[in-house]
């Protein structure tokens, strides 16, 4: 099924290299006859060795190197592969110089394309990435559009950015911008190319037609990307890891994978989350397990450390964490599965600092992954939290502290991003509470915020930031104090067969429960009758942390 997949991926990609070569093509032919009269005029320009005044840069960067004898074709191909003029700027230089289109774009494209595979492998080394860091932060602005989704829209917007020729955007910041969304190599390196062919028909398009050539070839661009951000991930149902019916429950994968014979996953990436001002460090790892770990939303992986422990040289014991991806993982290619860890320190009150000898094993190990780094995994754990899918008109309410955030993600993107049989059918309504300390500490906003954006009836959000907003009584800002503030909705969904979820600290629970009874108080209910027929009738879920220090 998976093969099927990579296949059906390839053939898209064929389809996509035609289309941008279809652009190339459709803008040449446009500007044919102003082509020859300005190959002639640059032809003119060289043989006469006219003086050309007000070089811009990529000429003056040709003539330099074009003083040591360097054949035109390859000064062409040297000029596109220097960040900065790229192919927008060579394109220009290479008519300027008299050659043929026919000679120009390839020369450019090729040269274009050369050193971004190179970049993009270069930057997953952490010394490279931090001395490109000004660079990264530059990119991470400007390719902020090309945001989050399906890995279909991602790649339309990538190639986009490329293609159309404003200040800041280009192949090269378009690799960084690849590089932070976590793209895949061969996803990026398809959609820069098509980019980067793109660009190669505007700029020739607006060198030898003016204005009018460049708003042809715009046009055509922002066409074919229009169709690809509308149509993409939506032509493409993604179902080949659904169970048949999609909600049948009787085959969940559970402990496939067990201590004495664990999985061992591969790092993909390891991205810090939060903002400076966070109150820890939360990192979002995504993890390859090829296709050979599956695991359903609302399950755990099981890490076991490396390394053996301190007081008795054993190995350590593993540690469970709630998966933060849906099934098919963030690249939707069902291949791998991510983690929301936030690194465990120990704030020493003696030495008034942290105190590295007592800080949690696995979650500063995997916090401090790279790329290629080898996990042994285990599981997949836990049936509690999953979502009974078999109506879709059921509400959920999820109720997170920190990182008890992570199957909340998988849900969400189940529900609301994905083109799955179960997304399709949902027709309930999906609410969000996360409490965090600030809004530095907060996690995935982007992806939410974009969530509410597109389905404002379906997903409602809302956050308690405990240190930087008071509860009524003037305290802290718990999630407890949030949910009560829409006590009367919850309880009211929940009478009419809401889910309700729980995943976080531990501590949170007795606080929610409290805050629960003096509701049900109020209103004259008997909380623990009222608890028990939530329970009885699976509508309570509760997974709370299952270690402190870790
Ligand atoms: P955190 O940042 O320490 O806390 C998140 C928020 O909860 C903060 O705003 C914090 O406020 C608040 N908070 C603290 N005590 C609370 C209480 N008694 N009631 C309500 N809110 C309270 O969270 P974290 O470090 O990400 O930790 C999350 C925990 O969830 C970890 O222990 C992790 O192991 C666990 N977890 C469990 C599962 C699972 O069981 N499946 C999955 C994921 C995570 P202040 O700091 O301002 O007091």
């Amino acid at each position: 099924m998976i093969s099927f997949a990579l296949w059906c991926n390839f053939g898209q990609l064929l389809a996509r290299a035609a289309l941008s070569l279809a652009v190339v093509a459709i803008s040449t032919s446009a500007v044919a006859p102003e082509a020859a009269w300005a190959a002639k005029a640059a032809k003119k320009t060289k043989d006469t060795g006219e003086v050309v005044e007000h070089l811009h840069v990529g000429q003056k960067v040709a003539n330099y190197i074009r003083s040591f004898g360097v054949p035109d074709v390859l000064v062409l191909a040297i000029i596109s592969a220097l960040p900065v003029i790229e192919l927008r700027g060579a394109v220009p230089v290479g008519i300027w110089m008299g050659l043929p289109l026919t000679v120009v774009l390839p020369a450019c494209v090729l040269g274009n394309m050369a050193p971004i595979l190179p970049l993009l492998l270069l930057l997953r080394n952490e010394k490279l990435k931090k001395l490109m860091g000004p660079i990264l932060k530059r990119a991470e602005k400007k390719s902020a559009s090309l945001g989050v989704g399906s890995i279909d829209k991602q790649w339309a917007s990538l190639a986009a950015f490329v293609g159309i020729p404003l200040p800041g955007t280009g192949a090269w910041t378009g690799a960084m911008g690849a590089f932070l969304l976590d793209m895949p190599t061969t996803v990026a390196l398809s959609s820069i190319f098509t980019g980067v062919v793109a660009a190669g028909g505007i700029m020739s398009a607006i060198t030898l037609a003016g204005k009018k050539g460049g708003i042809a070839g715009l046009a055509i661009l922002a066409l074919l990307t229009a169709k690809e951000l509308l149509s993409g991930g939506k032509k493409k149902e993604q179902n080949f890891l659904e169970a048949d019916p999609y909600w049948d429950q009787s085959n969940v994968p559970v402990n496939v994978y067990k201590n004495k014979e664990p999985f061992t996953g591969k790092v993909v990436s390891t991205k810090r989350i939060v903002g400076p001002k966070a109150t820890g460090e939360t990192c979002h790892i995504i993890i390859d397990h090829q296709g050979k770990f599956p695991y359903w939303e609302g399950q755990s992986w099981g890490v076991i450390p490396p390394g053996v422990r301190e007081k008795d040289g054993k190995p350590h014991s593993v540690r469970l964490y709630s998966i933060a991806s849906s099934r098919y993982g963030d690249d939707m290619t069902g291949n791998t599965g991510s983690l929301c860890v936030r690194r465990a320190t120990y704030w020493c009150p003696e030495l008034k600092a942290d105190d590295p000898a007592k800080k949690g094993i696995c979650s500063n190990f995997l916090c401090d992954t790279q790329p290629g780094d080898e996990v042994n995994m285990t599981g997949p754990a836990g049936k509690v939290m999953l979502l009974p899918e078999e109506d879709p008109k059921t509400d959920y309410i999820m109720v997170a502290t920190g990182t008890g955030i992570a199957p909340y993600r998988g849900f969400i993107r189940r529900l609301f991003v994905e083109n799955t049989p179960a997304a399709k059918a949902y027709k309930g309504q999906a609410w969000l509470f996360l409490g965090v300390a600030n809004s530095d500490a907060l996690l995935y906003d982007d992806e939410f915020q974009d969530v509410k954006a597109k389905n404002p009836q379906q997903f409602r959000l809302d956050y308690a930031l405990s240190r930087e907003q008071n509860n009524k009584k003037g305290g802290k800002m718990y999630i407890q104090d949030k949910v009560e503030e829409y006590a009367d909705e919850v309880f009211q969904k929940l009478d009419n067969g809401a889910h309700i979820y729980f995943c976080g600290l531990k501590g949170m629970m007795p606080g929610i429960q409290d805050m629960l009874k003096s509701v049900c108080d109020g209103k004259g209910i008997n909380f623990d009758e009222w608890l028990k027929g939530l329970k009885a009738k699976k509508q309570w879920h509760v997974e709370v942390s299952y270690f402190v220090m870790s």
